[in-house]
């Protein structure tokens, strides 16, 4: 049980989504939210980033916001698509609100879970997450890797990272202003969000599938997604390389010892192709795979050294506002 600590009473909730080409489900997601926010009982607002769709998304959630004047809303369209991380990013550090929701727009994080959590916050939990019971909608395929990389990434990470949860929380302001902190370009964010710690708690829900489209995430995309989580926080793949090396080496020394005596015990012996092939064949295997995984590392640290801002905004606008284009950030 976490202890209370004093909550604005009326506190304000951001829900934020960062969206890519999701014209069809953004009408549905507003509505939903409209739904199940107002009756909570507390002011909200929304922010929409628009993580470069290439569909009518933007000119939808243009035209769904303006139907509503009432709506507190911002929308921010990115200059490209800059990946779901990233958007969200942009969409956390745009919202204003004293707890903040991110969520996807493809109505697979129910809102109804929101009072729920609310409530734990208000016991005193500064981040209460939803992990998911049951994953409708994604292939075997899907929840095989992701059951896998979870499992795979509990044993490599010193973080803790709660399995089976994605980016649908409730978080406090503390949480994301402790998110707008950490400066890195690669911003593999259940892990940060896992990182900065607080207290924490879990409710759990079935996932339904989404509700219109396709997900934006190829098996591609997933890969280095996965790549990026494990990098940037295990070091274990170079441990296990050094470990390995040191092994082969070991062996192939005892090996090489082994071959003076037999030559000076039974004299030379040429045959030894296939023997010969193996180890040549299976060592340069090896060191590609060790260059490999040094180049995984290296190419992010050549990312995080180019200091790159994490989107660009081509256009943010404010409900009642005029539009103010090209106003980049960070
Ligand atoms: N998304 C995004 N940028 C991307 C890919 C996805 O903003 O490059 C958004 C997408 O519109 C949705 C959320 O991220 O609101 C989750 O994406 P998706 O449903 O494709 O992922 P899945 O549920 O399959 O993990
Ligand atoms: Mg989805």
């Amino acid at each position: 049980m976490a202890s209370s600590t004093p909550r604005p009473a009326q506190p304000l909730l951001s829900a934020v989504v960062p969206f890519l080409n999701e014209a069809e489900n953004l009408p549905r997601l507003i509505e939903a939210l409209e739904r199940t926010l107002p009756p909570l009982g507390q002011a909200w607002e929304l922010v929409l980033v628009d993580d470069g769709s290439r569909d009518d998304s933007l000119a939808v959630a243009k035209a769904e916001l303006q139907r509503r004047p009432q709506l507190n809303a911002t929308l921010i369209s990115l200059s490209r698509n800059f990946g779901k991380e990233a958007a969200l990013t942009a969409g956390l550090e745009a919202a204003q609100g004293d707890v903040v929701v991110p969520l996807d727009a493809d109505l697979q994080d129910p809102p109804e879970l929101i009072g729920p959590m609310l409530e734990q916050w208000r016991q005193g939990f500064d981040v209460v997450y939803a992990v998911r019971r049951r994953r409708a909608g994604d292939s075997r395929t899907k929840r095989l890797t992701a059951f896998g990389f979870y499992r795979l990434m509990g044993r490599l990470s010193s973080t803790a990272i709660p399995a089976d949860t994605g980016d649908f929380r409730l978080m406090d302001r503390c949480v994301v202003e402790a998110l707008g902190q950490l400066p890195e370009r690669s911003r593999f964010m259940k892990g940060l969000f896992a990182w900065v710690g607080f207290r924490q708690t879990a409710i759990t829900y079935d996932r339904d599938a989404r509700a219109k489209g396709q997900s934006g995430w190829s098996y591609w995309k997933l890969w280095n997604f996965a790549l990026d989580g494990i990098t940037s926080f295990s070091r274990v793949p170079l441990q296990v390389l050094s470990a390995g090396g040191l092994l082969i080496a070991c062996l192939a020394l005892l090996y090489g010892a082994w071959m003076v005596l037999r030559t000076l015990v039974f004299g030379i012996d040429l045959p030894g192709y296939a023997s010969l092939m193996t180890a040549v064949l299976f060592l340069g295997g090896v060191q590609l795979l060790g260059l490999g995984v040094l180049g995984e590392y290296l190419g992010r640290v050549f990312e995080e050294v180019k200091r790159r801002p994490l989107y660009l905004v081509r256009e943010r606008w404010r409900q009642g506002n005029a539009l103010d284009p090209a106003s980049t950030h960070r």
